[in-house]
């Protein structure tokens, strides 16, 4: 009983003291499939190079976050053999509503409406999962009546909240990258590829960072990507970058069985499910997301390393 005793302190001291006892773990996520056409391909290219690339790294399993609704749109007709291909490779789909609308903006009842409409499509399909993500991030966190309401259908449904841990800004960069394409400007690929990376992976380890001071250990991070050009050019580097900073990819289903998926913070803070648990009552002040999430910031470094702007034509 002793020695059980002396061995389990030995185990929670070793597993306190070595190293190997830090555990970074991610899965990756993928929003608003299927996406208008981007500055370099078009969806199906894209499709096809996103799929080869996750294959290449070696990561079997991410969601892909469909709003039925694009396959509407003149670009989006005959777009469904792109979200089939996502799961023949091994990936899983799940809802980000019919047409992606702001909840804060139309309230309860319209955003559930419009979650049905999407859920119609999706109920019985391949790869098919029970979650549900907000477009925006926007949950309403600062209108609890809404929030619940929503929260409430999400449970009627059966639908877990789709959360994300860490944003990879590649929606900001996307409409960088259209803006100078669409004037023409040349880019500096290899420089774009750095920033994207250098964005997933300070956000990645600022996550790590508000986990361990704030919850106290180190769920599985779910970072928020979109279907742009950009994941198809490098997420492949992406996964590389991680991996040499000490991360392990994980499969999506792992990510959403980590206990912080049960909770359903009270927190006014929109975003990350780490962020909201960190802004708790009771939690002292924290930054909740990091530089690289800086919209002014990323904007500046891409004028500037990405179009070679000179500093004072770039801040105009
Ligand atoms: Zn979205």
């Amino acid at each position: 009983m002793i020695r059980a005793r002396v061995f389990a302190l030995l185990a929670v001291f070793l597993a306190l003291a070595s190293p190997a006892a830090a555990q970074k773990r991610i899965a990756l996520s993928f929003d608003d499939v299927p996406r208008a056409p981007g500055a370099f391909m078009t969806p199906q290219q894209r499709t096809d190079r996103l799929i080869a690339a996750l294959r290449r790294a070696g990561v079997r399993q991410v969601a892909f976050f469909v709003n039925p609704g694009n396959l509407q749109q003149p670009w989006g007709a005959g777009r469904e053999s792109q979200i089939a291909a996502y799961v023949r490779a091994g990936h899983v789909i799940a809802n980000h509503t019919f047409d992606h609308p702001h909840l804060s903006e139309i309230g309860a009842a319209a955003f559930i409406a419009n979650l049905d409409r999407a859920a119609s499509w999706l109920n019985g399909r391949p790869g098919f999962r029970p979650w549900f993500r907000f477009p925006f991030l926007d949950e309403a966190a600062g209108d609890p009546a809404t929030r619940d309401a929503v929260r409430a259908a999400l449970r009627e449904r059966h639908l877990h909240d789709g959360y994300v841990t860490l944003d990879s800004l590649d929606w900001l960069l996307d409409n960088l990258i259209g803006q100078a394409h669409a004037a023409g400007r040349p880019m500096d690929m290899n420089a774009l590829r750095d920033l994207y990376v250098r964005t997933v992976v300070e956000a990645a380890e600022f996550a790590d960072r508000l986990s361990r001071e704030a919850l106290h250990r180190q769920p599985i991070q779910v970072v928020l990507m979109h279907e742009t050009d950009l994941e198809a050019l490098f997420v492949g580097d992406a996964v590389a970058a991680l991996r040499a900073h000490g991360w392990q990819i994980v499969p999506i289903d792992q990510a959403y069985r980590d206990p912080i998926a049960a909770a359903e913070p009270d927190s006014p803070f929109l975003g990350t499910r780490i962020g909201a648990l960190a802004s708790l009552p009771g939690q002292p002040h924290r930054e909740l997301s990091p530089p690289a999430n800086r919209i002014d910031l990323v904007t500046e470094a891409f004028n500037r390393e990405v179009l070679h702007l000179p500093a004072s034509a770039a801040s105009h």
